[in-house]
């Protein structure tokens, strides 16, 4: 009798202990947050951001008219501008509550980074006064020596400096009562050289204007600027927060390392589309009203087919700008997520066994004149102006897929990449079957020599067949990494967690240097004597001719694309330290050299950067892996197996025969093999780890991380624990399961 009272403490404490415990039961509690939110979205559109509007008010004519320009086109300003900039938007930012001021940038670690300065100072009398000035405006010092530089700075000059980016606008984030202006800005060191994400891009986006509008100019002399857009949609996870800080592993790494699905996964999809949870809504509008004030325009919400999965996608931007609204409303999901006792899940792999989470990039470019290039046009003319910039993509992205896989490569989005629901680690285009038609056609029907019959080809009439051509593409082919839909192309395979700049920057840089290339080609025959539109679609013929095995339209997930690929020549490269090989090669180095996005030793510090970033986030979860077997989930399970052997040495005690305790035997070795088996794996992984970190060469290093680390024990470890899961008596399991993350609201 005593002995049961003990037995039943003994649970009940562990109950009370428990993280997952205290999580399930409170969940009860959780009511959805309450967000007021009755006022018009265009009433708080943009109150955070200094607009040209803003500035148009706070600022003098001479500072309104430079800051103009200088938005426009990037040109320098002049000191003492500057300063009547700096009063005008301090006396705005002071007029909403702020108090100081930051250099916003996104340095190569992903995140974003900020260091506060107030507005406040001392005069040298010691007189408190508040000040804002030009030269802090412009160009800041952080202390940035521990920012990752791949080398480029020695330690003897650890110094870079972020200096403002006029083409993106200020903007005042609020952190509870707190309030910062933000000033966007890039990242360079005292060398030249880049040390973020966003001054590549600026580069890549000038190069690809520059090409584009030599090309626009064969069918239109007006064409004097072309615009890069970028509408991404981001996709995520929310589990509530207590579940989260029960789970060591979201904590450390952003995704499960173990768990068993759950008896009910998305097969049933019914939750793509449904209706949105309580607390998830409420979560969604809140974070919706912080990006409004920021001037994100967020404009689509929705379920995703996984249980707890959501999307959402703004309308589409000038590149640069969508890039940092993109990077900012990460940083605000993720802190409005805590208001509401919620983790947003950004990871591209949360859980195993269902869809994982990418960032689709829509891409396309837009000229002055308000044409949007990869949009079919509706005279002949311009229909030779879009079969120019699309067949140019196609030819683009059969040319440079390596490094355009590479631009995509981390240790997060190899879970993914191949997956449920994901692209494969091919490249491959999808234009829907009524452009492949037209290619084909253009293929067959352009000879060879050129004559007047080529003249008919000009006259395809594909804006007529528009509709057939949005329906052809806007529903069909989920499982193309880079798939045309309608006006643009969506560049799927982008990791959730991914800043878009990177793979933006390769995809305008691949694109700016193949119309340079055409451009060359056509002015060729041009010269010869040819007329400029025949020209023009003999070099296009050729671009199909060239490029056309990289187009596919059947399904990207199956077995057969792998082989169909294969027999094309197509890569493959499944992982992230093989993938980055590509952005060292000499083909890659001359690429991003002659268009001046990157010298060759910037690419190869970034390049270092990217391999460290797989080794450190392998290295992390192997061993939150092997902590949370040996602490967590070994205890558990050596308890239960105490309990059984003791169960069945009683019977055999009383006296009972082997029928008895037979089923708890079974059990009991099952038990303690796959104890045995995840210790011993434990073991040998730790071994693993250290042959692995006496590598001095970082890229041996990586190799050896992903395969005698991640490859040899990750899905091995976890096929034993996960067993585990399921065997051992479910109060003894401490962390939350699939069940409980996914489906408890
Ligand atoms: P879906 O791809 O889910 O069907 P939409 O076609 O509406 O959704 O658009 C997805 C994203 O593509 C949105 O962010 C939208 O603003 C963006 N988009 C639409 N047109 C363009 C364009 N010309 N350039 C860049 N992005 C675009
Ligand atoms: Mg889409």
């Amino acid at each position: 009798m005593e002995f049961s009272i003990e037995l039943h403490c003994f649970a009940e404490n562990l109950k009370t202990m428990s993280l997952r415990f205290n999580a399930i039961k409170n969940l009860a509690t959780n009511e959805a947050a309450r967000v007021e939110r009755s006022e018009k979205i265009t009433t708080v559109f943009g109150s955070n951001v200094f607009t040209l509007q803003t500035a148009r008010e706070f600022l003098s004519d001479e500072a309104y008219k430079s800051l103009l320009s200088s938005t426009k086109s990037s040109q320098k300003i002049e000191r003492a501008v500057a300063n009547q900039i700096a009063i005008g938007m301090r006396a705005w930012a002071e007029s909403k509550g702020v108090t100081h001021f930051t250099h916003w940038f996104q340095p190569l670690t992903g995140t974003t980074a900020e260091k506060h300065d107030s507005f406040f100072t001392l005069k040298s009398d010691g007189t408190a006064i508040e000040q804002f000035e030009g030269d802090a405006l412009v160009q800041q010092e952080p202390d940035a020596s521990s920012f990752p530089s791949g080398g480029l700075r020695a330690t003897f000059e650890a110094r870079g400096y972020t200096a403002w980016d006029p083409s993106s606008p200020p903007f005042i984030m609020e952190i509870g009562n707190g309030k910062t202006l933000c000033i966007p800005t890039i990242f360079v060191s005292y060398t030249g050289h880049s040390l973020d994400f966003k001054a590549p891009l600026l580069k890549a986006t000038e190069a690809l204007n520059k090409a584009a509008v030599d090309v626009c100019n064969y069918f239109d002399k007006n064409v004097n600027r072309v615009t890069v857009t970028l509408g991404w949609e981001q996709e995520y996870f929310v589990v509530d927060e207590a579940m989260f800080n029960a789970r060591p592993d979201l904590v450390m790494t952003g995704r499960t390392v173990y768990g068993h699905s759950s008896a009910k996964n998305q097969q049933l999809e019914d939750h793509y589309f449904g209706s949105i949870p309580e607390r998830s809504y409420a979560y969604m509008r809140d974070f919706e009203t912080e990006a409004y004030k920021l001037g994100i325009p967020l404009r689509t919400r929705h379920n995703e087919v996984a249980p707890s999965q959501f999307e959402c996608a703004p309308i589409f931007e000038e590149v640069s700008l969508a890039v940092d609204h993109n990077s900012l409303l990460m940083d605000v999901m993720d802190r409005v997520a805590r208001r509401h006792n919620l983790r947003v899940l950004l990871h591209e792999k949360p859980f195993a066994g269902i869809n994982g989470s990418g960032k689709h990039n829509n891409w396309s470019m837009a000229t002055d004149t308000g044409i949007n290039l990869l949009a079919p046009g509706k005279t002949p003319k311009t229909n030779l102006m879009f079969l120019t910039f699309f067949v140019n993509t196609i030819k683009a992205v059969h040319d440079y897929a390596d490094i355009l896989r590479a631009s995509i490569a981390s240790a997060p989005n190899d879970h993914r990449l191949g997956a449920n629901e994901a692209p494969p680690a091919i490249i491959s285009v999808f234009i829907g079957q009524y452009l492949s038609k037209v290619l084909q056609d253009v293929k067959e029907r352009v000879s060879d020599k050129m004559d007047e019959t080529d003249e008919s080809m000009l006259k395809i009439d594909i804006h007529r067949s528009i509709p057939e051509l949005l329906m052809d593409n806007t529903d069909r082919n989920r499982t193309s990494p880079f798939a045309f839909t309608g006006n643009k192309f969506e560049f799927r395979a982008v990791g959730s967690t991914a800043n878009c700049a990177n793979p933006m920057t390769v995809l305008n840089t691949i694109m700016a240097d193949t119309l340079k290339q055409f451009k060359k080609e056509v002015d060729g025959l041009i010269e010869k004597g040819e007329k400029k539109e025949i020209a023009i679609m003999h070099v296009i013929r050729q671009y199909i001719v060239d490029s056309e095995k990289v187009l596919f339209e059947g399904d990207g997930y199956s077995q057969a694309w792998e082989k169909e690929a294969e027999k094309r020549g197509l890569p493959n490269v499944k992982t992230t330290p093989l993938a980055l090989d590509a952005m060292v090669t000499d083909k890659a180095k001359n690429l991003f050299e002659s268009n001046n996005i990157y010298s060759h030793s910037e690419l190869e510090a970034r390049h270092e950067i990217e391999l460290e970033k797989y080794i450190k986030k392998v290295q992390i979860e192997s061993r939150i892996m092997g902590e949370l077997a040996t602490s967590h989930i070994l205890p558990a399970a050596i308890r239960y197996q105490t309990l059984l052997a003791n169960n069945i040495a009683g019977l055999k005690e009383a006296g009972l025969n082997e029928s008895a305790y037979n089923n708890q035997k079974q059990i009991l070795e099952k038990i303690s093999e796959h104890i045995n088996k995840a210790s011993d794996m434990v073991e040998k992984m730790i071994d693993a780890r250290k042959k692995c970190n006496v590598l001095t060469d970082t890229r041996e290093k990586a190799i050896a991380y992903q395969s005698t680390v991640k490859d040899a024990f990750f899905d091995q470890v976890r096929y034993h624990v996960d067993k585990l899961e399921l065997l051992v008596d479910d109060k003894e399991w401490y962390l939350p399961k699939y069940r409980e993350l996914l489906f408890l609201r």
